[in-house]
C-alpha cells in the first residue's frame, strides 16, 4: 500500500487549476497525468523578470516588467473581416507610454482583464515600432497582488502541442507548496557532505531557478534528484537480483563428456576468455538457483561456442535449450554453424522463425512440446505465446542490445518444466559497454566479460577519408575485387525516413553498378527476409562482390571472404556501431581494410572519435573512449541498451554518481536486508515515489 503521505503527489493533475479533462489527456502522453509527473518535469530554460526599468530608459528587445495604468483600448475596425489589424491597449505611467498589441484578440476578454483606469503589472518583450514602445502579446497583465505570486525568475518548461507555458507553470507553482516533507532516504552524512537539500527543498529549488546556473544538471538540487532516481533504480535491480538468487532453479550436473566431444570437433583450442566464461556458466548451472548471466564479448570473440557449451550442459541433463537471435539471417547462420556439430553429437535440433508457417510450424510446435527437439534455434518467434517447450532449461539470447529488460524477464518466464525450477538465461552482447555503466544497464545480471579474441586475427587497416575523395575510393575497389575480395559498402540511416535513406543507398548502388556492373548488390530493411537472405547468400558465394547495405546489415553475419568495409558518413555513427561494422571484416585469412568516409567539416570531438577507430580495435577500449568523449547518454542510447529512460538523471552528466549509488545500495542491503530500519522505511517511500513499488514485494517473504 502506498503511504498516505504520498496521496497528494499521486492525485490527478486535474485537481490543479487550469487543467481540465482535455489537457490532462495531453499531459498523460507527455509528462504523465499525476502531480508528481508535473513535478518531475524539469525546466529547461528561464525568463528573468527582474528587469524593471522606467519606460523612458528601457532597452529594446529585452524582457521587461512595468507597472502601468490602462488608458485606452483601440479596437480595430471591421474586426470580422480585417483580422490582421491588431487590437491595441494604450498604457502609461509617469515615465512614458506603452502599447500592448494583440493580433486576433478577443476584445471582450481584454475589456474585462484590462479595464480602463486600472493599474496593472505588465511583462513581456519590449520593442519599438514607429518610435513607440510596445509589447506584442504580453506574457503577463495582472494586478500587483496576483503578479507578486509569480516567481520573479520564471522557469520555462519543455512543451508539447496543446500545452501552454503559462498553464503548465501555473499548475506547477500551485503544486509546489503542497509538496509533503518526506523522510530522508539518502544517507544523512552523504547528503551533508554533498551540500544537498532534502527532497522537498530540492524539488522546490529546481522549479524556482534563480539564474542559469540552476539549470545545470550538476547543480545541487538537480544532482540530488538524479541521485534519488538512480538510487531507486539500482535498489530495484539489486532486489530483483537477490530475489532471483533465491528462486529455485535446476541444478545441472556438469556435462564433461558431451562438452569434450564438442571441443574435439572444433578446429581450434578455446581462448582463455572462452574458458573462463564457460567455467562461470558451468558453476551457475550447477547451482540450484536460476542463472541470469550476461556474456559480454566483442564481435568475433567467439561467444557462439560458449553458448553451445552451455546448451550442451542443459541437454546432457535431459532439458531443452533455446538460442534466440534478433534476426532471421542470424538465426539461420547460427543454425549453419551449430547444425553440423549438433548432428555429430546426435542432438536433435531445429530452426524456428517467423518463416515457419502452417503445417511446418505446427510440426515444429509439436516436436518442441513433445520434447523430441532438444535445441531450438530461432528468432522472437520462439517466444510467442503458443510456443510450448516440454522442458526448457536454458534460454540463450544473442545480441542482447536489441532486447529490453522487459523482454529478458518475459523470456525467463517461459520455463514450464515439471521440476518447478525457472529457466536459466544467458544473454550475449557484442556491445562493449564500459565497466562503469554495466551495473546501471545490467545490475540484475551477473556478468562475464571476454576481453581476448581468438589468435591469428589480422589487424584491420583503418583509414579516415573525406568524401571529397569518393572517386578515388570507389576506383580502388576494382583492384580488390579483381583478386576475389568482397566489399561491404554501408550507407547510414541519416534522415527520419527510411525511404529517404533507402534512396541514398540505392543511388550509391547505382553509381557503383555503373562502374562494376552486376557484381554490385544491395540489401536493406525494406526487403523481405527471403530476399535479404538470397542477396546475402550471393554475397557469401561470391556471385556479388560489392554489397551496398543500409545499417540493417546484420550485426553478426559472417562472410570470411569479406575484406573491405566502406562506411559512408562515418561521422554519424556511434563508435560502438562502427566497431561492430568493422568487425564484419578481418575474419578470414587475407588482410582487411576499413574506410571511414566522412563529410566535413568535422568538429573536434568527431575528429577525435574517428581517430580512435584508427588507433585501436579493442571494443572495450573504444567504448571507454567514446564514453569519455560523448558521455553516457549517447553511448547507451536508451533504445539500444534497454536502459530505462530516466526523468531526473541524465546519464551523460550524472554518470559520476553511479559508483556512489552502487556502493550505497550494496552496503544498505547488507546492513538492512529487509529495509526495516528508519532509512529502510524511507527507501520504501522512495520506491513508491518512482513507481517502482513492485519491488517491495521482494521484501515480504524475507
Ligand atoms: P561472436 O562473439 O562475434 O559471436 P563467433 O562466435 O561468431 O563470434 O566467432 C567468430 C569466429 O571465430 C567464428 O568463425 C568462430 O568459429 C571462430 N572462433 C571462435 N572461437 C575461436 C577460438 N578459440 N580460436 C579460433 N577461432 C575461434
Ligand atoms: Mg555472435
Amino acid at each position: 500500500m502506498r503511504p498516505t503521505r504520498l496521496d497528494r503527489l499521486f492525485a490527478d493533475a486535474t485537481t490543479l487549476p487550469g487543467i481540465g479533462p482535455k489537457l490532462v489527456k495531453v499531459l498523460a502522453e507527455f509528462t504523465g497525468d499525476k502531480l508528481i509527473d508535473l513535478l518531475f518535469h524539469l525546466p529547461s530554460n528561464l525568463i528573468d523578470r527582474q528587469y524593471r526599468p522606467s519606460l523612458s530608459e528601457v532597452e529594446d528587445g529585452r524582457i521587461a516588467t512595468f507597472e502601468v495604468e490602462v488608458m485606452k483600448h483601440e479596437v480595430p475596425p471591421n474586426q470580422g473581416r480585417r483580422r490582421n489589424l491588431p487590437y491595441r491597449i494604450l498604457c502609461g505611467n509617469e515615465t512614458g507610454y506603452l502599447s500592448l498589441v494583440f493580433f486576433r484578440a478577443r476584445g471582450d476578454w481584454l475589456g474585462k482583464a484590462m479595464p480602463e483606469g486600472a493599474k496593472r503589472m505588465v511583462s513581456g518583450r519590449v520593442e519599438r515600432f514607429r518610435e513607440q514602445l510596445q509589447i506584442v502579446h504580453p506574457d503577463h497583465m495582472l494586478p500587483q497582488a496576483e503578479f507578486d505570486k509569480l516567481p520573479i525568475v520564471e522557469p520555462v518548461y519543455p512543451l508539447t502541442a496543446g500545452l501552454s507555458a503559462k498553464v503548465l507553470m501555473k499548475a506547477i507553482q500551485v503544486a509546489l507548496p503542497e509538496l509533503p516533507a518526506l523522510p530522508e532516504w539518502q544517507e544523512a552524512e552523504w547528503v551533508k557532505q554533498q551540500g544537498w537539500a532534502d527532497w522537498q527543498g530540492a524539488v522546490q529549488a529546481v522549479h524556482r531557478p534563480e539564474n542559469m546556473a540552476a539549470l545545470d544538471p550538476q547543480n545541487a538540487a538537480r544532482a540530488r534528484l538524479a541521485y534519488d532516481e538512480l538510487l531507486a533504480h539500482q535498489l530495484v535491480l539489486a532486489l530483483v537480483r537477490r530475489d532471483r538468487k533465491k528462486q529455485q532453479g535446476r541444478s545441472y550436473k556438469t556435462a564433461d563428456e558431451m562438452q569434450n566431444r564438442l571441443l574435439g570437433l572444433l578446429p581450434f583450442p578455446l581462448t582463455g576468455s572462452q574458458e573462463n566464461a564457460i567455467a562461470d556458466i558451468r558453476a551457475d548451472m550447477a547451482e540450484p538457483m536460476r542463472m541470469l548471466r550476461l556474456l559480454q564479448g566483442d564481435v568475433g570473440s567467439g561467444k557462439t561456442v560458449v553458448a553451445v557449451m552451455a546448451m550442451l550442459q542443459a541437454v546432457a541433463n535431459g532439458a531443452q535449450a533455446a538460442l534466440m537471435a534478433p534476426t532471421e539471417i542470424l538465426a539461420r547462420q547460427h543454425a549453419e554453424t551449430l547444425g553440423p556439430w549438433l548432428d555429430e553429437l546426435g542432438i536433435n535440433w531445429q530452426v524456428m522463425t517467423a518463416r515457419n508457417k502452417g503445417k511446418l510450424r505446427q510440426e515444429s510446435l509439436d516436436a518442441l512440446a513433445a520434447g523430441d527437439v532438444k535445441i531450438a534455434i530461432g528468432t522472437h518467434a520462439l517466444f510467442q505465446d503458443d510456443v510450448a517447450f516440454k522442458d526448457l532449461g536454458l534460454a540463450v539470447v544473442d545480441e542482447q542490445h536489441r532486447f529490453g529488460v522487459q523482454q529478458r524477464m518475459a523470456l525467463s518466464n517461459k520455463g514450464n518444466n515439471d521440476e518447478g525450477g525457472g529457466v536459466d538465461v544467458l544473454v550475449m552482447t557484442a556491445t562493449p559497454i564500459p565497466r562503469t555503466l554495466t551495473l546501471t544497464a545490467y545490475g540484475d545480471m551477473d556478468v562475464s566479460r571476454m576481453p581476448d579474441k581468438p589468435p591469428g586475427r589480422k589487424p584491420v587497416d583503418t583509414r579516415v577519408i573525406s568524401m571529397d575523395r569518393y572517386e578515388e575510393v570507389a576506383q580502388s575497389l576494382g583492384n580488390a575485387i579483381k583478386d576475389g575480395a568482397r566489399v561491404y559498402w554501408v550507407c547510414p540511416l541519416v534522415s527520419e525516413s527510411e525511404l529517404v535513406d533507402l534512396a541514398a543507398a540505392e543511388d550509391r548502388a547505382k553509381a557503383l553498378h555503373a562502374v562494376y556492373g552486376d557484381t554490385v548488390g544491395i540489401v536493406h530493411g525494406q526487403m523481405k527476409p527471403a530476399e535479404k537472405d538470397a542477396v546475402m547468400a550471393r554475397f557469401a558465394s561470391g556471385e556479388i562482390s560489392i554489397l551496398v547495405a543500409t545499417t540493417v546489415i546484420e550485426v553478426g553475419v559472417n562472410v570470411p571472404e569479406a575484406t573491405v568495409m566502406v562506411i559512408e558518413h562515418a561521422e554519424r555513427f556511434g563508435l560502438a556501431q562502427l566497431h561492430q561494422l568493422r568487425g564484419r571484416v578481418g575474419r578470414g585469412l587475407d588482410k582487411s581494410s576499413c574506410v571511414l568516409l566522412y563529410r566535413g567539416p568535422l568538429g573536434e570531438t568527431a575528429k577525435a572519435r574517428l581517430s580512435i577507430m584508427r588507433e585501436t580495435e579493442d571494443g572495450f577500449k573504444i567504448a571507454e573512449e567514446d564514453l569519455r568523449l560523448r558521455g553516457a547518454g549517447e553511448v547507451l542510447g536508451t533504445r539500444q541498451s534497454g536502459l530505462p529512460a530516466f526523468r531526473l538523471a541524465d546519464l551523460e552528466t550524472h554518470a559520476d554518481l553511479l559508483p556512489a549509488v552502487h556502493d550505497d545500495v550494496k552496503l544498505l542491503l547488507e546492513r538492512d536486508p529487509l529495509l526495516k530500519s528508519p532509512r529502510g522505511e524511507a527507501l520504501r517511500v522512495l520506491l513508491y515515489l518512482f513507481r517502482r513499488d513492485e519491488a517491495i514485494r521482494f521484501l515480504q517473504s524475507g
